[in-house]
């Protein structure tokens, strides 16, 4: 399954981040939790939608579908060159399908910053150099042997030296690799040679609690933001602290807590589902009767894969998927309603899922 790293510098919150992600994980009665590596965390994904399906299609339980985040020790300068166990961390990176990149955007004198000042923006850069230098050693690397073989008449040499050839300078400049453009043989390529600045990433600012109700307010996080914007990539900020105290209390007392801070949700839901998203992951449901539920799929699975996710023989007995969209169940109310109004779709093997589709499918077995 798809993970995603939580990255960054000593001390800017990793930890208490991952701790209040598990810890709302651990709450999860459906999943076993004790087999899994201590570094790696599962947790659900917050989705209203299944909520309302279960109000319109009641099922005797409801099943929120889950993720993995995986904790990734600090990084410091010169981890490229090895410094401080660098190149297992790096190591560790390269393991993961999309970055969560921790950036401190908090004050506190009495937590001590490895630099010595916040500065959001050079925390950033620090890391970043790290792991653009390690990709540009690989590179390196990979060019003096394919250089050899594209002399000759190898077509996949000389491709993948073009790509190479196309990559190192902006590695050279100190950009990254996710902010070139590829086609599809290139991405292909690209693929194989598991880049870490080649990652998805997703910027969160851990914001001093007094900034929760109003990030916006935050002197740090506008600058995480347009750093993240010129990339083309999202930012986003929680107060890890505050998070890790909500994510132990029960419902009631986190409604009362969140009044308090005059939020509507937990910062830690917005993060679950960006970094669900920078994961290319969607949901599909499957409504009534024993249960209501909700699957994670890969953006772009055609039915029967989709209905592999549930069971193997769905996918080797499948006939068809009967679909509607949840927007329609949330407007007609009923199955029966969906229907008449003409919404409720029949599909084939060719049909690629949609988030939020409510699907039965049909199989043999
Ligand atoms: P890591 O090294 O990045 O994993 O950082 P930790 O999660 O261990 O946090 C380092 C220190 O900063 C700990 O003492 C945390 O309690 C503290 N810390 C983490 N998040 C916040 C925050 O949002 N505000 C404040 N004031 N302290 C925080």
């Amino acid at each position: 399954s798809l993970t995603a790293g939580i990255v960054g510098l000593p001390n800017v919150g990793k930890s208490t981040l991952f701790n209040a992600i598990t810890k709302a994980g651990a709450e999860m009665a459906n999943y076993p939790f004790a087999t899994i590596d201590p570094n790696v965390g599962m947790v659900e994904v917050p989705d209203s939608r299944l909520d309302r399906i279960q109000e319109l299609i009641p099922a005797k339980k409801v099943v929120p579908t889950t993720f993995e985040f995986t904790d990734i020790a600090g990084i410091v300068k010169g981890a490229s060159k090895g410094e401080g166990l660098g190149n297992q961390f790096l190591e560790n990176i390269r393991q993961v399908d999309a970055i969560v990149h921790v950036v401190r955007a908090f004050d506190d004198d009495n937590i001590t910053h490895v630099s010595g000042k916040i500065d959001p923006i050079d925390d950033i850069e620090t890391i970043n150099l790290e792991l653009g230098l390690s990709d540009l050693a690989a590179v390196d690397k990979r060019l003096a042997k394919v250089e050899r073989a594209a002399k000759g008449s190898d077509k996949e040499a000389k491709a993948e030296l073009a790509v190479l050839q196309k990559i190192k300078p902006v590695l050279e400049a100190g950009g990254a690799v996710r902010t070139i453009a590829f086609d599809e043989d290139e991405m292909k390529i690209v693929k194989g040679l598991f880049l870490l600045t080649s990652k998805p990433v997703l910027y969160v600012a851990n914001i001093a609690e007094d900034d929760m109700a109003d990030p916006e307010d935050s002197k740090y996080f506008g600058v995480i933001k347009d750093y993240a914007a010129k990339e083309g990539a999202e930012a986003i900020a929680v107060a890890a602290e505050a998070e890790e105290e909500i994510a132990q209390l029960d419902d009631d007392e986190k409604q009362d807590f969140l009044e308090a801070e005059g939020v509507e949700e937990p910062g830690l839901n917005r993060l679950i589902r960006a970094s669900y998203h920078l994961l290319g992951l969607q949901t599909f449901f499957t409504a009534g009767g024993k249960e209501t539920r909700a699957w994670t799929f890969k953006t772009g699975t055609k039915a029967p894969q989709a209905a592999g996710i549930i069971h193997s023989d769905f996918e080797r007995g499948f006939i068809r998927a009967e679909v509607m969209a949840f927007d329609d169940l949330d407007q007609y109310k009923t199955e029966a309603a969906v229907k008449e109004a003409g919404k409720l779709r029949v599909e084939g093997k060719d049909y690629v899922m949609e988030d939020g589709d409510i699907v039965e499918f049909r199989f043999n077995v």
